[in-house]
């Protein structure tokens, strides 16, 4: 590929998992059209993007203790602090806590240097909130954590079924084309409680109750099972789990009836979109955190999954479940073992001989034995004490956990608070012991992987400002201070690259056997290989003559991952939400993004534009409830949470809600309306398998502010 177009140089979008390419320039970026995920597109936070450029606010020296510090001072104090936590009380007592706006190359370091030579398990990503209930419900039913199709199959399919996902405002340019694809015959399902934006796409719009997908899936499966619609040849030879699923999922919906009784819809909406999907080979079903963020959303996921085998629509053309990723390298964070219950290269703490593997890969004496603490369950870690050096990287805590005023408590507390960060005041940094200031967008050099396994480069355009290093630089040293100077001997991210791309192909040779995600290809790149890479979608594919190419969709010969080759469907029981409404606390609270915001704002909102959508918190409530409790149109509400968390928003009544239920924003942060912080109403409810919190179902009391 070429590295610069004529507008400017080619890199990737910072913001959701759609994963944009964009020409830039410091003064003006434009839609990459050579770049498969957008083919040009940009929407109004990317081509807003050169207005977060400002120097304002940035953080550019290390800083200790408050004070500016050099950086051989802010290195020794980092590796001093972990020495001592080690020494005096165990490596299981230092945690990082990783993002999913770090490039593969950091995530990759940030996992080598805890898991391998600090020796803790205890490495966590802000991922754990966005899509950990996905790859949990892949890893179950198809024994890897892989997305088997790609964007080209929302443009493909006749029935587009989008559950959980309001992907108009927080995957904006794959709404684009699936807008753009629309023809006559093609159907649209959106199953959500509110009337978003995505559903002015619906030609049927689901607005179920809350919490209740798992049993409209289990409904599904079983309307399939009775209308003959189910692939018994596909099952029989690609599948297991079949009529456990069956039988579960027969008890938990056994007529359509009592699905729209139990989900609350129509039921002749109900038998439109179970009829739709059993006649229609060419089905996607995208879903997203309005199915991950919850107390069942592995299962929800699952639900969804086990639809697509039975009927063998895996991996083919316009026909696949398909999970749509928030972050812009969530993705490539799960690749490299970011997530606590991972190691690296999609290798597992329970697969025989993975530990060992990678231990002698990157020379480590030992990596942990079981799996570390997942997010909710590491800041409680915190809270309790058990953590003495917590090392935060590009993310924001202190107000995207649930109970965020529990996770400052936990922050405060912490002996030694580490934060690497491109903004110098965030709520987070506010309880850093130390500071290190690290490269931003546009500065800093490495790959992302998007929703679809697409892997891109994100290149810099801009001289790194002050003292500001990249992330892997600053690991690197770290590891280098705390005696490990042959391990983080990198010098450049193609180094690192190189590294991962390498240990892939042994996890897939050796410890495995059968693995999609395998780059070893890419274990050799050249710097100027690494400068001019097109994006690419894992697994790769090197032709006799050695060119590389990607694959557009897995498992379309129905062989899996898993040991037997056999695709699982998972059983998957009701389970109700984890706070039920009550007298006291009597509205369910839905949350999520809004159109112009990304995450905490604390780089959004430096491009005034971007504030006009919506210039302050807001709830949204139906017009019935507003009307009981008094509520009138721009005045303020105030949402009080059982934990005694308040959210304070203006009023907007609309009859896009349901009765009972209201909805808030998730991005409004201490410095920009310290009582518009939604996870502080939100219980740590978490899924028992994948950790992730139950970001889309709390309960408050609602009354004027
Ligand atoms: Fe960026 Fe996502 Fe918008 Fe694309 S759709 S420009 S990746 S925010």
């Amino acid at each position: 590929t070429k590295l610069h177009s004529a507008t400017g140089i080619q890199t990737t979008c910072p913001y959701c998992g759609v994963g944009c390419g964009v020409a830039a320039r410091p003064d003006g970026v434009t839609g990459d059209q050579d770049h498969p995920a957008n083919q040009g597109r940009l929407c109004v936070k990317g081509s807003a993007l050169h207005e977060t450029l400002v120097p304002a606010g940035r953080l550019l020296t290390p800083r200790v203790a408050g004070e500016d510090r050099s950086w051989p001072d802010a290195l020794e104090a980092v590796s001093g602090a972990i020495r001592e936590a080690v020494a005096r009380h165990g490596p299981g007592s230092v945690a990082v806590y990783l993002s999913g706006q770090l490039l593969t190359e950091d995530y990759y370091v940030a996992n080598k240097l805890a898991k391998g030579f600090i020796g803790t398990p205890h490495v966590d990503t802000n991922s754990r909130l966005c899509m950990s209930s996905a790859v949990a419900a892949h890893k179950r039913a198809f024994g890897e954590d892989c997305v088997p199709g790609c964007y080209e199959d929302f443009e493909l399919a006749d029935l587009l079924v989008l559950a959980g996902s309001n992907a108009a405002w927080a995957h904006p340019v794959l709404y684009q084309r699936m807008k753009a694809a629309g023809r006559t015959g093609r159907r649209v399902v959106v199953i959500d409680p509110r009337r978003t934006a995505t559903a002015e796409l619906a030609d049927l719009h689901l607005k179920l109750k809350p919490g209740t997908d798992t049993i409209l899936f289990n409904g599904l499966l079983v309307w399939l099972a009775r209308h003959r619609a189910v692939d018994h040849d596909y099952v029989a030879r690609h599948c297991q789990g079949y009529d456990a699923s069956l039988e579960a999922a027969l008890e938990a919906a056994p007529s359509v009836s009592s699905v729209a009784q139990q989900c609350d819809l129509p039921v002749g909406d109900v038998e439109s979109f179970y009829r739709w999907f059993a006649e229609t080979p060419r089905t996607v079903t995208g879903f997203s955190q309005g199915i991950n963020q919850a107390l069942a959303g592995t299962d929800k996921c699952n639900a969804i999954i086990n639809c697509h085998l039975a009927t063998g629509r895996v991996g083919l053309p316009g026909a696949g479940p398909f999970s749509l990723t928030g972050q812009p390298n969530a993705m490539g964070g799960r690749e490299v073992g970011g997530l606590a219950n991972t190691l690296a290269a999609h290798m597992d703490y329970d697969s025989p001989g993975a530990r060992r593997n990678v231990a002698r890969f990157w020379g480590a004496d030992a990596v942990p034995e079981s799996p570390g603490l997942k997010a909710v369950d590491l800041f409680e870690a915190v809270h309790r004490g058990d953590i003495k050096v917590l090392w935060i990287m590009g993310t924001n805590p202190a107000v995207s956990l649930p109970r965020s005023a529990r996770v400052r408590e936990a922050l405060a507390r912490c002996p030694t608070v580490i934060v690497s960060d491109c903004m110098a005041e965030t709520d987070t940094t506010a309880f850093a012991d130390i500071l290190l200031p690290a490269a931003g967008w546009g500065e800093k050099n490495g790959t992302v992987t998007n929703s679809e396994r697409c892997i891109s480069r994100q290149r810099s355009f801009l001289p790194l400002p002050g003292e500001v290093r990249p992330d892997w630089w600053i690991l690197s040293a770290v590891g280098r201070a705390l005696g490990h100077g042959q391990a983080f001997d990198y010098q450049t991210p193609a180094e690192i690259f190189r590294e991962h791309a390498a240990l892939s192909g042994l996890a897939a040779r050796e410890a495995y056997g059968q693995r999609k995600f395998d780059i070893g290809a890419l274990g050799e790149l050249t710097e100027a290989d690494y400068d001019r890479l097109a994006p690419v979608q894992w697994p790769l594919a090197v032709d006799a003559a050695g060119n590389l190419s990607g694959t557009r969709r897995l498992y379309s010969d129905g062989a899996f991952s898993t040991a037997n080759g056999r695709a699982c469907l998972v059983p998957v029981a009701t389970i109700a939400p984890g706070q039920a409404p009550t007298q006291s606390h009597p509205l369910v609270v839905n949350t999520g993004r809004i159109r112009d915001q990304w995450h905490t704002m604390t780089r959004t909102a430096l491009a005034p534009r971007l504030l006009a959508h919506r210039q302050e918190p807001f709830i949204e409530v139906h017009p019935s409830d507003a009307e009981r409790l008094k509520l009138r149109e721009g005045e303020l509400g105030r949402l009080t949470g059982p934990d005694a968390g308040v959210y304070v928003g203006r009023i907007r009544i609309t009859p896009d809600q349901r009765p009972g239920e209201v909805f808030v924003p998730i991005h409004w942060n201490d410095r920009f309306a310290s009582q518009g912080i939604a996870t502080n109403l939100m219980k740590p409810v978490t899924d028992p398998f994948s950790g992730q919190p139950e970001g889309k179902h709390g309960v408050a009391r609602l009354q004027p502010a």
